[in-house]
């Protein structure tokens, strides 16, 4: 399974893009980039997004890639999220305010994108993956995953803060070779990390003890403002098995 990291920031400026995941080139993880990070040719190309909640950071490209694919797909872009989350993007979002609802363009018959729910730890089918959402300690219904096609499988938790559920599904899994989290804020931001759900590099060191053991961990949604200082205290914990996504644009192979 490929893993091409389009964006892997918790925010945007200049080379640092918001969180979009691409799996093999068909299925998305989160929409914070897909448009401005691809080709629209290679945004025709996916056919499932998975979003994990609605914050901007993850959802904000859905209006560009339905704006750019519209009328070339021949099939709606199927997205799976939570009802919470679903109602949130049509409330705010496609409301014909914000945004045109291309739920029902060009034709309520023919839409350009189609949303369906998903349920806790229910699996669904994606073509090749099976995929599981877990609830995660993340404001508005946050779901993380894990995606798995043959003898690889994935765990993406997305936006969270410390959570337990989503690690003891993970060590059912014999198959897990990577794990995909975060962490948002330096240390001396720990009470805007408490009260936004998101990790800092010290409470990272206490939630890689839940996680399943000898699987890598990969590091993403650095706030672009505090990268340098984030890189510098992720490595302070002298961790072997994290990763730090610092660049985006790039590839994982995991086989
Ligand atoms: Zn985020
Ligand atoms: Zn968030």
């Amino acid at each position: 399974m490929q893993v091409k990291i389009i964006g892997g920031h918790g925010g945007v400026t200049k080379n640092y893009n918001a969180t979009s995941y691409l799996i093999d080139d068909a299925l998305l993880i989160d929409a914070g980039s897909v448009a401005s990070g691809l080709d629209i040719e290679d945004q025709l190309k996916i056919d499932h997004i998975l979003i994990s909640h609605a914050h901007l950071d993850h959802t904000k490209d859905l209006a560009f890639i339905c704006d750019n694919c519209f009328g070339l797909k021949g099939k709606p872009f199927q997205v799976y999220s939570h009802k919470t989350v679903h109602k949130a993007i049509k409330d705010h979002l496609f409301n014909d305010t914000i945004w045109p609802d291309f739920s029902v363009l060009p034709t309520e018959k023919n839409p350009t994108i189609q949303f369906n729910e998903i349920d806790n730890e229910k699996e669904i089918i994606l073509g090749d993956y099976k995929v599981v959402p877990v609830h995660v300690q993340h404001p508005g219904d946050a779901y993380g995953f894990i995606v798995e096609k043959g003898d690889v499988a994935i765990l993406f938790t997305q936006d969270t803060a410390a959570t337990d559920r989503i690690w003891e599904v993970g060590k059912k899994y014999k198959n897990l070779k990577a794990i995909f989290t975060e962490v948002s804020f330096p240390n001396h931001l720990q009470t805007v990390a408490d009260l936004s759900d998101h990790h800092s590099p010290q409470t990272m060191k206490e939630e890689l003890k839940k996680m399943p053991k000898d699987v890598p961990v990969y590091l993403g949604h650095l706030k672009p403002n505090y990268q340098e200082q984030l890189i510098q205290e992720i490595t302070d914990l002298g961790e072997p098995r994290l990763h730090i996504m610092y660049a985006d644009d790039v590839r994982y192979q995991f086989e």
